[in-house]
């Protein structure tokens, strides 16, 4: 029975075949069967508690407790608190020998905006302590094991792009920091978080983001609560995160590492969260792209199944090039990653590669969920214009992911300046020597970048990323992936239509 989702109780990763060999190819060796256990959670419990929290149950703002104390803690209902206590051990891998491409795993699979934030941004907290901040090794152990929740607020009312912009000040208080004047402004884990990690400028720094330093805020200093949340944002979607506005006003505070490298470690911290959400993204779209092959098999129209219709195969053939280019794009970059995490600043050609392919999979795999949420919608008809069932959810879900962790022009501008400052395009190109179509691709993108600057830089940004998801297309040794290689570049590359001879169920219907 399918009261929801079509995918309702099943096993999400034995679902997903095109999942299992892009990770074979790019993180080969991941245990099966920890995949498969989330998978089956991800289906019989995940879809269901994420729709009702969106619903019927987001988190609520408590501000005080009976005896009118101000708590400002975020009331969750029982089902999360529940499941988040499953879904914890996800954000452990990497730290615990297994790498990054299981936690990114995972985090595909999830693909909830809202339950993968509060995790994600948990993790970012432990990741920056792990790296730079040892001194905090049972605060890490916390985050990992609970039952401690982490957050990183760095956007202000007056800026989230533009961080240099920050106004928090940091004041010397003997090994700590006291913050003034901080208007944290979209603060996820607001009411949940028991340490964030804020950026701040402490007194006679530099302007600019290389003056900001990045410090530990924990929730609460001896018992008291050491900032107010002013209140919580109604949000399109994304909604099991609480994501608020945090008042620092003489919030006690710890440096986390060297001061005035504050801004490499946010920047880090950045590129967890956003590999985070390209792996989200196109775990989002596998949901939505799930229930619209169950769908054209059970719908009838004009006497035939859907499926059987020449234009929803050409429908389900676009779904799945987008599904795939974008799935190979972000599980490339979260190997490179995977292979440079541990260098500090200053990094090496191979961690100035990592940023640079972050930035191409977070900014194109936004554009392709968004893109196949909205064909899911489609191919559902009336019914996926309502709410009742997962499908519009989804596309609601999707239209965060070009949003935060830095807007699109945002990921094309930082592109740049991974390519002009740390000439971060010659370890690319060097990487797509293998695949000489993709190279030319990637440098044809490059010509035009240079004749025309930041004016281009958008689609410059998803030229060189559709070179990169080509080249990984191809490197996936499974058929059809050879074709869907071929396929991908002559749809979003040359803007060529798919050919008739595209026509074969093995291209369109991964089933
Ligand atoms: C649900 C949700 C949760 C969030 N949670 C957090 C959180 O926990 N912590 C946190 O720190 N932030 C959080 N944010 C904030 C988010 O990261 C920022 O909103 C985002 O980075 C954009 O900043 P902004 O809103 O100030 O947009 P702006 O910076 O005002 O940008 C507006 C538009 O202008 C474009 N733009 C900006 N500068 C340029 C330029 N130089 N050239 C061309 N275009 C430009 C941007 O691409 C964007 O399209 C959250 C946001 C949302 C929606």
């Amino acid at each position: 029975m399918s009261l929801l989702f079509y995918s309702q109780g099943q096993d999400h990763y034995n679902l997903d075949p095109d999942l299992k060999v892009v990770l074979d190819t790019f993180a080969p060796g991941l245990p099966q069967e920890a995949l498969s256990t989330f998978g089956k959670l991800v289906g019989e419990e995940v879809l269901e508690v994420a729709h009702h929290i969106d619903q019927d149950a987001p988190p609520r703002l408590k501000m005080h407790d009976l005896d009118g104390n101000r708590r400002d803690r975020a009331l969750l209902s029982p089902a999360q608190k529940a499941l988040l206590d499953k879904l914890r051990p996800m954000i452990r891998p990497a730290y615990e020998g297994q790498g990054w491409p299981l936690h990114y795993a995972f985090g595909y699979l999830l693909a909830d905006g809202g339950l993968y934030c509060i995790l994600t941004i948990t993790h970012q907290v432990a990741y920056a302590l792990h790296k730079y901040a040892p001194e905090w090794e049972a605060v890490k152990r916390e985050l990992l094991y609970g039952p401690a929740f982490g957050a990183t607020w760095m956007t202000e009312i007056q800026g989230g792009s533009d961080l240099g912009a920050n106004r928090t000040l940091a004041k010397r208080e003997g090994e700590a920091f006291r913050l003034y004047q901080g208007d944290k402004y979209f603060a996820s884990g607001a009411g949940l978080a028991d340490y964030a990690l804020v950026t701040a400028r402490p007194e006679g720094a530099p302007q600019g983001p290389k003056g900001l330093g990045l410090f530990l805020l924990p929730r609460e200093v001896e018992g008291r609560l050491n900032f107010t949340v002013r209140r919580f944002k109604e949000k399109l979607a994304t909604r099991a995160v609480p994501s608020g506005e945090v008042e620092l006003e003489g919030s006690l505070a710890y440096p986390i590492g060297r001061l005035e490298e504050g801004i490499y470690y946010t920047l880090e911290t950045l590129t967890v969260a956003r590999l985070a959400n390209a792996a989200a993204a196109m775990g989002i779209a596998k949901k939505a792209h799930l229930e619209a092959l169950f769908r054209v098999r059970r719908r009838t129209a004009f006497g035939k199944r859907l499926l059987d219709h020449e234009l929803i195969q050409h429908d389900l053939l676009e779904m799945r090039l987008r599904q795939v280019g974008g799935t190979a794009l972000a599980f490339l970059a979260i190997q490179a990653f995977d292979r440079a995490w541990e260098e500090r600043p200053p990094y090496s050609p191979r961690y100035h590669l990592a940023r640079l392919l972050s930035h191409l999979a977070k900014g194109r795999t936004a554009e392709h969920a968004s893109a196949i949420t909205a064909l899911a919608m489609e191919l559902f008809g009336s019914l996926g214009f309502l709410e009742e069932y997962g499908v519009a959810r989804w596309h609601r879900e999707a239209l965060i992911t070009p949003i935060w962790e830095g807007p699109a022009n945002v990921q094309a501008l930082d592109m740049l300046e991974a390519m002009a400052k740390k000439r971060a395009h010659e370890p690319l190109l060097e990487m797509l020597q293998d695949h000489p179509q993709a190279q030319r691709y990637a440098e044809r993108a490059l010509a035009r970048l240079k004749e025309e600057g930041p004016w281009h830089a958008k689609e410059a940004l998803r030229g060189l990323a559709d070179a990169v998801a080509v080249y990984a297309l191809a490197k996936v040794a499974h058929e059809p992936f050879p074709e869907l290689s071929h396929l991908y570049a002559r749809r979003y590359l040359e803007g060529e239509p798919l050919p008739l001879s595209a026509q074969r169920p093995r291209l369109y219907d991964p089933w």
